[in-house]
């Protein structure tokens, strides 16, 4: 069985900081992650591996050369193939873009049974690429997915919902989408950081790969541009409010009622 996973470098968002005198993010110093839902996608793969013969595991990404570490901590935790798709053709793209370009490499590595993605990127936050992924190569998809088994061609998924979840049984080859209730991602093993850094090699692709057409990818082929981004106003200072516990409640009130909150 033949699992892909789509891993994306991402800013760790937890570590941007807003400067308080320009108002803009601080991003020196932030480190990059494996975006976190991607994680969670990576490990139920490896965990099928442990389970069932005759699973390999790629993981892939399209990214700056610097993505290749990223790469190489997928290798680490047990991934065995590893793909950096970079190109300067791919840059600007949009979600559209992105996903254009993943599915031509996709194509490219023949056939294949599960696609994993996360459902979203902690950065672009869109919760796009993986079902526009699906669409491209025509094969079914299911998102949010908090619980997955497979019986020989038949996967068996629960997909969250916000008051319960849905059972799914379908067919591979399917693309499904991860969240962080699936699983406990593992860590690295030593071994494996020893083999993934010095033994292991990260397959690079770049536009020629793909045989698609350079106005399919990057900015050119992008519907959407961003018009202008810009940090939001930092919040007013908190009010302390004085007085009786019935006095502090009926201001309370007031203050929610003026903000429309109840
Ligand atoms: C309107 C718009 C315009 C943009 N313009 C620019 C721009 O000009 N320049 C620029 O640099 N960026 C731009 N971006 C950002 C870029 O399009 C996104 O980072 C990228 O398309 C992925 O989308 P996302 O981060 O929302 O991922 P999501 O759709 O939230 O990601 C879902 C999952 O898809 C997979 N995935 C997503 N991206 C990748 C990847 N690169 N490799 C492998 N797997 C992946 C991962 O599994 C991830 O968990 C733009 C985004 C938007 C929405």
């Amino acid at each position: 069985m033949k699992v892909i996973v789509c891993v994306k470098q991402v800013p760790d968002t937890n570590e941007v900081k807003i400067d308080p005198v320009k108002g803009t993010l601080i991003r020196d110093g932030v480190p990059s992650i494996l975006n976190p839902d991607d994680a969670n996608a990576l490990e139920e793969a490896l965990a099928l591996k442990d389970k069932q013969e005759g699973v390999h595991v790629t993981v892939i990404t399209m990214g700056p050369p610097q993505a290749d570490e990223m790469l190489r901590e997928c290798l680490a935790m047990g991934a065995d193939e590893a793909i950096l798709l970079t190109d300067r053709a791919f840059a600007g793209g949009d979600t559209w873009a992105t996903s254009n370009a993943l599915a031509a490499a996709i194509r490219q590595m023949g056939e294949y049974d599960i696609i994993f993605a996360g459902r979203q990127a902690i950065d672009g936050d869109t919760a796009q690429v993986g079902p526009q992924i699906g669409e491209r190569l025509g094969i079914p998809q299911v998102t949010y997915v908090q619980n997955f088994e497979v019986k020989g061609n038949e996967v068996c998924v629960q997909r969250q919902l916000e008051d319960g979840y849905e059972v799914i049984k379908v067919k591979t080859p399917v693309l499904l989408t991860a969240i962080k209730e699936l699983n406990k991602p593992r860590y690295m093993s030593v071994q494996g950081i020893y083999d993934a850094f010095r033994e292991k090699e990260v397959k690079v692709w770049n536009f020629d790969v793909l045989g698609i057409e350079k106005e399919e990818v990057g900015l050119k082929a992008s519907p959407t541009k961003v018009y202008r981004s810009f940090v939001p106003q930092p919040k007013g200072k908190g009010t302390m409010l004085d007085g009786s516990v019935k006095d502090m409640t009926e201001k309370l009130v007031v203050a929610l009622k003026e903000k429309h909150i109840i």
